[in-house]
């Protein structure tokens, strides 16, 4: 095992010839490939942890450019496309990788995204043919600007709860993975129709991505927001609960321990997130937010609240909850847990299982997120930041 990291981190240093360099965080978690398949060409890069990423377009020569950062790569990937010239992985700034990709045709990028798996992350990218003109258009704008650009108002990650060998809370035929990864599926295009953010999911398959992949793939992505959607069973003990449900961390968090605390009256918090042993949502909550982050999702949370009372979603009697837990590290995203309902419930049951709900669901938090997003943006300017 010491030996693989040793001759790991000799290949690292031996590519960019720099000892110092900062340690690589993620490598190769198999074959990646570019290959021509059905709807593109194919980009697939597995690694072992999300790392930040970026890619654009560059001409005189045409190329794609993928810059991956604390990657460690020691072979491009392996080359099954007849759209690709040649690939070739370069040193870019600070820990940064980067992968080149000659082009033989003009190709544009029709999907990017970077998703949690079992092992840890994929990079998966499809490029399309485009025209000459087109490719030259857009090269040249994203070529220059692209360190610029203007952020959109924010990077949302959802986090379609469970997945894989973890369906979650289960009502007959319907399961709580595959009702959020759909919600999550459309919550997405809906916050997209907008322009204003951008966004990741930490999973866009039914996998079971492990809690410290959700985590990082929400750093790695640069998120503004963390949201968690879940719909989870409370059919034991207190079965009454119904309705939306949005927990938050309380803002009286003890920083630096790893033990979480349990919220004195939590009951639907401690029996949906802390004990069942797959679901350590509260835990990814935990190791997100940061002391100084608590007014900011604070606003968040009542921000989707009023944005989904106002558009009549059955909400829970006590739907804000906070609960005490330990914060792992302080960061920098404010997050929040969705119940959307619970699948204990016949009301929820009917509502989670409505496709018109699902789109009602999207809109509303849809427009809580714009909201919250305006006042974040006039928060911290008076702040200075
Ligand atoms: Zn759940």
């Amino acid at each position: 095992m010491i030996k693989a990291v040793a001759a790991l981190f000799g290949l690292f240093f031996a590519l960019f010839g720099l000892v110092g360099q900062a340690e690589p965080v993620a490598r190769l978690a198999g074959e990646a490939e570019i290959l021509d398949e059905a709807g593109g060409v194919h980009l697939t890069v597995p690694v072992t942890a999300p790392v930040p990423w970026k890619v654009w377009l560059a001409d005189e020569p045409p190329r794609l450019i993928v810059d991956f950062q604390g990657l460690a790569f020691d072979e491009p990937p392996v080359l099954r496309s007849g759209s690709i010239a040649d690939l070739r992985l370069e040193r870019a700034e600070g820990d940064w990788t980067r992968l080149v990709a000659y082009l033989r045709e003009p190709l544009t990028v029709i999907e990017a995204e970077m998703h949690g798996t079992e092992t840890g992350a994929q990079l998966d990218l499809v490029l399309g043919t485009t025209t000459g003109g087109a490719f030259k258009e857009e090269a040249r704008a994203l070529t220059e600007p692209v360190a610029e650009t203007e952020k959109t108002c924010c990077v949302v990650v959802l986090d379609p709860g469970h997945g894989g060998r973890d369906p979650g809370a289960e009502a007959g035929a319907v399961n709580e993975a595959t009702l959020m990864l759909e919600f999550s599926l459309l919550l997405k295009e809906v916050l997209e129709e907008t322009g204003q953010f951008e966004v990741h999911l930490t999973r866009s398959k039914d996998v079971f991505v492990p809690l410290d992949a959700r985590m990082s793939l929400a750093r790695a992505a640069n998120a503004d927001v963390f949201l968690s959607l879940h719909a989870d069973d409370l059919a034991k003990g207190s079965g009454a609960a119904s309705g939306l449900t949005l927990y938050t961390l309380a803002a009286d968090a003890v920083p630096g321990a790893r033990s979480v605390a349990r919220g004195a009256g939590d009951d639907i918090l401690k029996e949906v997130d802390l004990e069942t042993a797959e679901d350590q949502v509260a835990l990814a909550l935990a190791g997100l937010q940061g002391q100084t982050t608590a007014p900011r999702t604070a606003a968040l949370s009542r921000n989707l609240l009023g944005a989904v009372q106002a558009s009549d979603i059955a909400v829970n009697s006590r739907p804000e909850r906070q609960a005490e837990f330990a914060v792992l590290k302080a960061a920098d995203i404010p997050s929040v847990l969705v119940e959307l309902g619970f699948l204990s419930s016949k009301e929820d049951l009917a509502r989670l299982t409505s496709p018109e709900w699902h789109r009602q669901a999207a809109d509303a938090l849809r427009d809580g997120l714009l909201l919250w997003a305006e006042e974040d943006r006039l928060l911290r300017e008076g702040l200075g930041n």
